[in-house]
């Protein structure tokens, strides 16, 4: 079953799907939540070709589509009349998209068993939009399965939540995620299995790694990071500024070098904890030239920082006095 793949780590909600499947009783709505990239909006769009397949089969006691009749083949190109896909336009979803939906909705499905409505990013309606998904959710249309999907539930409005049956979905495992990444991306072993580790089990976090240079740019950064006390502060300036140009690498950047200290601070106590892996003899070496103390410090250091920066402080000027700060050893 080629399509299952992505939803293979999510075995509660799997469960829990294919029990409403099995029994007939689906429910209006369903809140899936969890961190970004492990399959919530896969999960809905198997969820509805689930319930609309012409030759649904039962695998490990989970209810699955063909993936092959009319009806999966519609939904997958998006062209099934009684699935709707609803998604931001720009940063938010907006009054008029679910108006229009709320039209739709008025009116009989097309052709399928269970018409889906899937509103993907559902944190970024408006609280205009918001309350009118409220009122589709007080007399829901028969016949139909509304499923919200967010990495961040608490920004919906409550009245929306308490409508919505809710399902957690978990990070995927490592395995899960460096398989996927030499399976569909194509990405060497090795690659793959230093992605995997520092994706946190999300899967499009790590297809954007691959895709972006990440590896060459954190060997490039751990190099920089780890020669930073005997650099002259022409360099160390150089470096902030460097950094400061690259606006869109900055969060990974403060992710490296967070992880790179908390990774010589772990090694201390616990060497198999530690998520560089594939560095681990560097790991070593520099975990005990340093103090604890010293990397306490610094990971303190990287914190505030990044504190600073989110609050609008200069970032050049921050990054300065942060990369000053990680030469002193
Ligand atoms: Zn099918």
């Amino acid at each position: 079953m080629p399509q299952f793949e992505s939803f293979i780590d999510q075995k509660r909600p799997n469960q829990i799907l294919s029990a409403f499947l099995r029994k007939g009783n689906i429910p209006h709505a369903l809140l899936f939540y969890g961190p970004p990239g492990v399959g919530k909006r896969t999960t809905a769009m198997l969820f509805a070709k689930a319930c609309n397949c012409l030759h649904r089969t039962s695998e490990a006691g989970y209810r699955i589509p063909c993936g092959d009749c009319r009806s999966c083949r519609k939904i997958a190109s998006e062209n099934h009349p009684d699935v709707i896909y609803i998604r931001p336009a720009g940063a938010v979803i907006r009054i008029t998209q679910i108006r229009e939906l709320s039209a739709t909705l008025s009116l009989k499905p097309y052709e399928a068993k269970t018409r889906a409505v899937i509103i993907a990013d559902a944190h970024s309606m408006n609280t205009e939009a918001g309350n009118a998904l409220l009122k589709v959710l007080e007399e829901p249309p028969d016949h139909t399965i509304i499923i919200l999907t967010t990495d961040q539930p608490l920004d919906l409005l409550p009245t929306v939540l308490s409508r919505c049956q809710q399902i957690r979905f978990k990070p995927l495992a490592m395995n899960t995620v460096k398989n996927l990444l030499i399976d569909k991306q194509k990405v060497e072993p090795e690659t793959a299995q230093i992605i995997a580790t520092m994706a946190n089990g999300s899967f499009s976090r790590a297809m954007e790694m691959s895709k972006s240079n990440w590896i060459k740019r954190r060997r490039w950064l751990l190099a920089e990071m780890r020669t930073v006390s005997q650099k002259p502060v022409g360099s160390i300036l150089a470096l902030a500024e460097s950094l400061s140009k690259d606006r869109g690498f900055l969060p990974d950047a403060f992710y490296i070098i967070n992880t790179w200290f908390r990774d010589l601070l772990v090694y201390k106590w616990s060497p198999q904890r530690i998520v560089n892996k594939d560095l681990t003899d560097s790991v070593r070496y520099d975990s005990q030239r340093l103090s604890a103390a010293s990397l306490y410090l610094k990971i303190k250091f990287v914190q505030n920082a990044q504190k600073d920066i989110l609050r609008n402080a200069n970032v050049r000027l921050a990054l300065e006095s942060l990369m000053v700060r990680l030469s002193h050893d």
